[in-house]
């Protein structure tokens, strides 16, 4: 089965809709994506930033609290009591750390907060308490477990005596899986759209992460981590250690060479596009299907006129097949050109037929009607019950003429004889070559009377007239009518025939009316 007009314009029309609205669809998804990506990249970027510098602010205040303690530690020191209730102000006072203890230059414990008095006098021997006392400067451990077992930092102070003595240092733990001033700080600006933040040190070991139990683990591996533990600042889309796609914004410590990151998992982020494209399909949909109907009935319009001309010119009656195709409203040019086309094509093939018909009945050589046009005057005449005269007419002595003059002066003859024949008849005459140079002439509603004078007028003129190339001719004709004794035709012809061997046979040059 073929596909029809319509369809095709329907399923173009439908293709190059759906194709134009897919296309738009997926621009305008790819720039919101972007968009999106993008603003978040920068959101997660600011609000790392921001973080960073909370968090150096707060270790800067720490250290300096540690720093004004550390001056005036030197006098407590030779009083457990009093140094015991300094570390206690301290701890409490700002609740910066989780534990304040003051060590001497050994490493004995002098004060602690810890709630165990037994860690008093002993000596102290972590990595934090160890940095300290080697360095003898403000510092940040990194992350240690204690011997209370306890994973921590450790900020420390070193204490000297006015004429400049070490006499150990003043520290503040913040502890990193248990609730600390560093969980407040972080904690508390967690998104809830499925954004977080995580900080690590200058190792890339997780420092604080909203997964506690993640806190401890080295995530070096991470690219945005990788960046941020050598002091850069930035954002960036990134697959992260558990694979997740992933975009970051990142911003180091400056007090503590940590980083913070703060990120988004991309398919969170992107999520609401989806919804955006679906409810843009629904916002299109109600519409889209009117201009679906809209062209359902354009096509419809333009497929019309060329079908009504297709079932048009399949009548059988050619007449009528013209008529219907003329009323066939072709709105557009192609249809208009194709309707012209048809009538055109069907005009000249009337025309073609109408001469071909002409030609059929018509005698070559004198353009008179042949036997067979004669025929057709006959039946019509007789289908009409009209009455008409039969002369019958046939040149004297042709023989002679072809013998003495040639053929071609013969056939001319003949033409000049049809000639005068249409001279002296009458429109409504029927001018007939019967054969050779025979004719007939069949005079409708005429008597025999009468139509013995026309051909006698007839005779007359031929006698007397110079016929081309001959000298002289002269004919001889036989009159008779239909009807005069009974219905058929062929009696009339008869009798004229018979009276026109009676004009010859009288001696020619004469007309006979066969007496009936
Ligand atoms: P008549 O009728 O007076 O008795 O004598 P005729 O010489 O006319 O006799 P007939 O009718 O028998 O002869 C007709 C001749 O006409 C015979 C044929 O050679 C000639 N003829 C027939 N058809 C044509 C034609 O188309 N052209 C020419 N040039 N001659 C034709
Ligand atoms: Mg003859
Ligand atoms: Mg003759």
């Amino acid at each position: 089965m073929q596909i029809n007009l319509r369809g095709l314009v329907l399923a173009l029309t439908i293709l190059s809709a759906i194709a134009a609205t897919a296309n738009a669809l997926y621009a305008s998804y790819r720039v919101q994506r972007e968009q999106l990506i993008l603003n978040t990249l920068e959101s997660n970027r600011v609000y790392a930033a921001k973080l960073a510098e909370s968090t150096d602010g707060f270790l800067k205040s720490a250290q300096q609290q540690l720093g004004y303690s550390a001056r005036h530690l030197p006098e407590l020191i030779g009083s457990a009591d009093r140094l015991a209730a300094e570390v206690m102000r301290m701890q409490q006072q700002t609740d910066s750390f989780n534990s304040v203890g003051v060590v001497g230059p050994d490493g004995t414990i002098l004060a602690t907060t810890q709630t165990s008095r037994s860690f008093l006098g002993t000596q102290v021997d972590s990595p934090g308490s160890r940095a300290a006392l080697k360095s003898r400067q403000p510092l940040i451990s990194k992350p240690y477990v204690s011997i209370a077992g306890n994973l921590l930092i450790n900020l420390s102070h070193p204490i000297f005596s006015n004429d400049g003595a070490y006499l150990g240092y003043v520290a503040g733990t913040i502890y990193l899986r248990n609730e600390s001033v560093l969980q407040d700080l972080l904690g508390k600006h967690h998104y809830q759209d499925g954004s977080y933040l995580y900080v690590v040190d200058s190792d890339g070991r997780l420092i604080y992460h909203t997964e506690a139990a993640r806190v401890g683990e080295v995530v070096l591996s991470n690219p945005v981590v990788a960046a941020v533990t050598k002091g850069n600042a930035g954002a960036q889309r990134v697959v992260n250690t558990r694979g997740v796609d992933m975009l970051a914004g990142y911003a180091p410590v400056a007090m503590s060479g940590w980083g913070v990151i703060a990120q988004r998992p991309a398919q969170v982020t992107l999520e609401p596009i989806h919804d955006l494209i679906w409810a843009l399909v629904g916002y299109a949909a109600p519409l889209a299907l009117a201009f679906l109907l809209a062209i359902w009935w354009c096509a419809r319009m333009i497929s019309l006129p060329l079908s009504q001309l297709a079932t048009n010119v399949e009548h059988q009656d050619v007449a009528v097949a013209m008529q219907r195709v003329h009323s066939v409203k072709a709105w557009y040019f192609e249809a208009e050109r194709l309707k012209r086309a048809v009538i055109w094509s069907f005009t000249s093939l009337q025309d073609k037929i109408g001469k071909l018909n002409l030609a059929t009945i018509t005698d070559p050589l004198t353009g008179l009607r042949n036997r067979r046009g004669t025929q057709d005057a006959v039946d019509q005449m007789q289908a009409c019950s009209t009455p008409f005269s039969v002369v019958a007419l046939d040149i004297d002595h042709f023989k002679q003429i072809n013998d003495t003059y040639g053929h071609n002066v013969g056939d001319e003859v003949i033409r000049d004889m049809a000639r005068v024949m249409r001279e002296c008849s009458r429109p409504s005459d029927v001018l007939c070559r019967n054969g050779g140079e025979e004719f007939l002439i069949l005079l409708p509603d005429v008597g025999a009377r009468e139509a013995t004078h026309v051909a006698e007028r007839l005779r007359a003129h031929i006698a007397q007239r110079q016929m081309r190339g001959a000298s002289s001719v002269t004919i001889s004709a036989g009159v008779a009518q239909w009807p005069s004794s009974g219905p058929d035709v062929d009696e009339a012809f008869k009798a004229a025939d018979a009276a026109l061997y009676a004009a010859k046979q009288q001696g020619r040059n004469r007309v006979v009316m066969h007496e009936a």
